[in-house]
């Protein structure tokens, strides 16, 4: 399969939104300004050189992208993954751009990458990697700048090996250059867990909408952001019949118990030391006939090759880019409901804003007031992309996508860029 379809898919998103956008604008400001978001304003690439434990040298092809700046300083993660491309990091810095404005945080959008095999890495291998991605790239990093977090494979360990390379570099202590940090070296009280809060917040607020009670689910996809939405839709009294990992899924019509799954996984890692779980593959779990599934892995995995055997009225799309265009065009005409990425899983990086907030004010907050911050942001960018998808008649992307480009294009207005 053909994985670097990353520009198609910026131009795609991009055609698809401008139509809308030039239907409500009805002839106005913004028509034909939408090519300032068809490519990044700043596109970093390195090949960087990290002594493995073997004594060898391994040189590993990584990116930053700055997508757009214009309603602050540009916001995203950094992966490791061997699919990494510079297509790939340029359609996830595309979508950050647009998520932050969906939210409402005072950040534009950027996106890195390491193009690694991160199963491959020892521990130290992963920290040399993480601070040659600092050495390469500071330069372009910093709190008013342009602020990297987590992303698949890297985690708040991977944050704070930056973090301290930064500071080495720069002399200063900055938390502020880098959000999703360890509680220790000023990360966010809530931080490791908001994604999935996040999403599972929108999720019950379409739910209540929708008058519809509890749900079955399927999760694809056990780390960080799945087990968390797992988790706390099972504590919510929703019912998770499946997930899975990399490795296949497990699955059980009765429910799995996520709190004892979660407990037993987080110690080695392996899904079927459940009891009573059948085994399935990732294939079986995305075309399971549950009211809601929730694709919360890797990109690219509702296509045209398997959307006609989605058989979910919900998708909650946790991970960044999971339904194809293409695919997405075929579920918006059978009227399944999707709850777009920029949208659902847009409560990292706003937890990520709280970071960077208590970072600048060394300030900080209780994970009450925490978590009571974030459900005003979703509750709020959530009421407002439904109120643009009734009023226009519109999928939840399409208005997500329309809510966001506004006000990117109104900055870009405003600084005199349009
Ligand atoms: N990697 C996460 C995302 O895709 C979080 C980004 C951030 O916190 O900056 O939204």
């Amino acid at each position: 399969m053909d994985r670097d379809l990353g520009n198609n898919n910026v131009e795609m998103l991009c055609k698809t939104c401008s139509k809308q956008l030039d239907k409500i604008e009805n002839g106005g400001s913004f028509i034909g300004k939408k090519d300032i978001l068809k490519s990044p304003k700043k596109v970093l690439t390195a090949n960087i050189p990290v002594k493995m434990d073997d004594g060898s040298t391994e040189i590993f092809p990584a990116f930053r992208i700055q997508y757009n700046d214009a309603r602050g300083p540009t916001k995203g993660g950094i992966r490791f993954h061997h699919t990494v491309s510079q297509t790939e990091v340029e359609k996830m810095a595309f979508l950050m751009s647009i998520k932050c404005a969906v939210v409402d945080i005072p950040f534009g959008g950027g996106k890195g990458g390491v193009k690694a095999d991160a199963s491959k890495l020892s521990e130290t291998e992963k920290e040399r990697l993480s601070r040659s991605y600092i050495k390469e790239f500071h330069e372009f990093i910093g709190p008013e700048k342009d602020i990297p977090a987590p992303d698949i494979n890297t985690n708040e360990q991977v944050m704070g090996w930056m973090m301290d390379e930064y500071q080495k570099i720069n002399g200063d202590y900055e938390p502020g250059i880098i959000t999703g940090k360890p509680l220790s070296l000023g990360g966010s009280k809530g931080r490791s867990y908001a994604t999935s809060l996040g999403g599972s917040i929108v999720l019950e607020q379409y739910l209540e909408k929708e008058n519809k009670g509890k749900v079955s689910v399927a999760v694809q996809g056990f780390g960080n952001v799945g087990s968390y939405l797992a988790k706390f839709l099972h504590e919510k009294g929703h019912k998770v019949v499946a997930v899975s990992d990399a490795k296949g899924g497990i699955y059980d019509s009765n429910g799995i118990d996520i709190t004892e799954l979660f407990e037993k996984y987080g110690k080695d890692g392996d899904l079927t030391i459940m009891d009573g779980v059948e085994e399935i593959t990732n294939k079986d779990l995305l075309e399971l006939d549950v009211d809601v599934l929730v694709p919360a892995a890797i990109e690219d995995q509702i296509t045209t090759d398997n959307v006609e055997d989605i058989k979910a009225d919900i998708i909650l799309e946790m991970a960044n880019g999971p339904t194809t265009p293409e695919a997405d065009e075929v579920l918006e005409q059978d009227y399944t409901t999707v709850i777009p990425d920029i949208l659902a899983n847009a409560g990292g990086v706003t937890v990520s804003y709280f970071e960077w907030l208590q970072n600048l004010s060394h300030e900080y907050w209780t994970e009450n007031e925490v978590n009571k911050k974030l459900e005003k942001y979703m509750k709020k960018a959530f009421k407002q992309v439904i109120e643009i998808s009734e009023e226009r008649g519109v999928s939840l992307r399409k208005a997500a996508y329309i809510t966001g480009i506004k006000r990117v294009l109104e900055a870009e207005k405003m600084r005199g860029n349009l």
